[in-house]
């Protein structure tokens, strides 16, 4: 009976990152992936590396382990990751006033700039200067998000990991859960028809994590929005910079429901815990394509159905706001679940009580947080000590 060190569940950026680094220590690892192609939330990521918003001595480590890391990304995984630096502008709207927002920036390790409207719009000739009041400016890291994980899983399989498509639909327990819950062990997992062995198996599952894992008995304090978004097929229009609301909504929905008082009714369907929300953003990717969005809804149901039509209208309309050009632009609608946690930081390590089962995912910024992240996941668990990984356990929450 084949045994492998460790087994990844979920091929987004998260396990496919993971598998990459696990593989690199020398692991023997199978990566377990439900779809031949992307379909969770790394494919329809606008994957931005914000590397300037540490705010602690965590992340801005980790941010500037992230940037050094992305500079030689490529070359590591020996394809390219199409990273490269942007300008980000961070629209203020009308109603607002410009110093009062420039000033809950302030925190950050790299302070974005204020600028006039003119300047906004002379470094972006889209903006609709009529409606904004100012913007703030900084540059960001960017990659192309499909293009990073397809690098790393490929990279993956030069250094002879496994992937197999196969749905993971339950975890394989050995030992004796009734006399005592830690003499139980989790040694693998089932697919349909089959079943596989490992020493630990690692959940990469993204949005759906926590219901996954909830399913085979394991509550863990991760959550998850139904995101929705536009894509734009490549176009001829250019956008000189990302654009985005300085006023993220999508923050406050996620602290205000990832708190203990909410953490029963998660597992029960049919709960909206805060209306939804809509930051108006645009990216441009390398090949012309925009990625516009992005609508974060907080419903328990992880399988809820969502009416594309109205949503595409509310996002059509605010975006068109601000970059009046993108409003009519052909796109196509697209929906998925992203993971978040209760602190903005990713769940990582062994979950508590249980043997032989990991987490990695919470990410709020994965395309920031994984690459250092991976590397350290996977040298820790070949023995490195490592106070970062022990900060990111899951036992934070219990
Ligand atoms: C519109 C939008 C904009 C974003 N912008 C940014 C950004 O600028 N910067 C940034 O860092 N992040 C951004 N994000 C968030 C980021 O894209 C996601 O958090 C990240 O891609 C999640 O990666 P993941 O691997 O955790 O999950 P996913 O990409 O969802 O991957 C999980 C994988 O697990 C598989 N899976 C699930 N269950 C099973 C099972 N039982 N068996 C086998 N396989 C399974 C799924 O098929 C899926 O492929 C954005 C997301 C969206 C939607």
């Amino acid at each position: 009976m084949k045994s492998y060190d460790w087994i990844v569940v979920g091929g987004g950026i998260t396990g496919a990152a993971l598998s990459y680094e696990l593989a690199k220590k020398g692991f023997t690892v199978l990566l377990l992936e439900k779809y031949p192609t992307l379909k969770g939330a790394t494919r329809y990521s606008y994957a931005i590396l914000p590397y300037w918003s540490g705010t602690t001595d965590l992340t801005n480590q980790l941010f500037q382990e992230a940037k050094e890391r992305h500079n030689y990304l490529s070359e590591e995984l020996e394809a390219d990751t199409q990273f490269r630096e942007l300008d980000l502008l961070l629209t203020i709207a009308l109603k607002d006033d410009p110093e009062k927002i420039a000033a809950t920036f302030n925190h950050y390790n790299t302070v974005p700039r204020l600028i006039s409207v003119q300047e906004a719009c002379e470094m972006e000739p889209l903006l609709n200067k009529e409606a904004i009041a100012g913007a703030l400016t900084v540059r960001d890291g960017h990659v192309s998000p499909e293009a990073t994980t397809l690098a790393y899983s490929q990279a993956f399989t030069r250094l002879g990991g496994q992937i197999e498509i196969a749905e993971v639909t339950g975890l394989v327990k050995t030992g004796d859960n009734a006399t005592h819950p830690y003499h139980e062990r989790i040694t693998g997992v089932y697919t349909k028809g089959k079943t596989y062995h490992a020493a630990n198996v690692v959940i990469c599952a993204g949005g759906i994590s926590r219901y996954f894992l909830k399913s085979v008995g394991i509550p863990t304090r991760v959550y998850f929005t139904h995101a929705e978004m536009l894509e734009i097929p490549p176009v001829e229009l250019q956008l000189n910079t990302t654009v985005f609301t300085a006023v993220e909504k999508r923050l406050n929905c996620e602290a205000a429901t990832s708190t203990v008082e909410f953490e029963q009714m998660w597992d029960e369907p049919g709960h909206e815990f805060v209306p939804f929300s809509l930051d108006a953003g645009a990216i441009q990717f390398k090949n012309g394509s925009i990625r516009i969005g992005q609508i974060s809804r907080v419903l328990t149901d992880p399988h809820a159905k969502i009416d594309p039509v109205q949503s595409e209208v509310a996002m059509r309309s605010e975006i068109g706001k601000i970059l009046p050009a993108l409003e009519n632009l052909p796109a196509t609608w697209h929906h998925c679940l992203i993971a978040y946690s209760a602190d903005n930081l990713p769940l990582i390590g062994a979950i508590p009580n249980q043997e032989g089962i990991h987490i990695f995912s919470g990410f709020s910024s994965p395309f920031i947080f994984v690459p250092p992240l991976a590397k350290r996941f996977a040298n820790y668990v070949a023995g490195e000590n490592d106070e970062i990984i022990q900060q990111l356990s899951p036992s934070r929450f219990v």
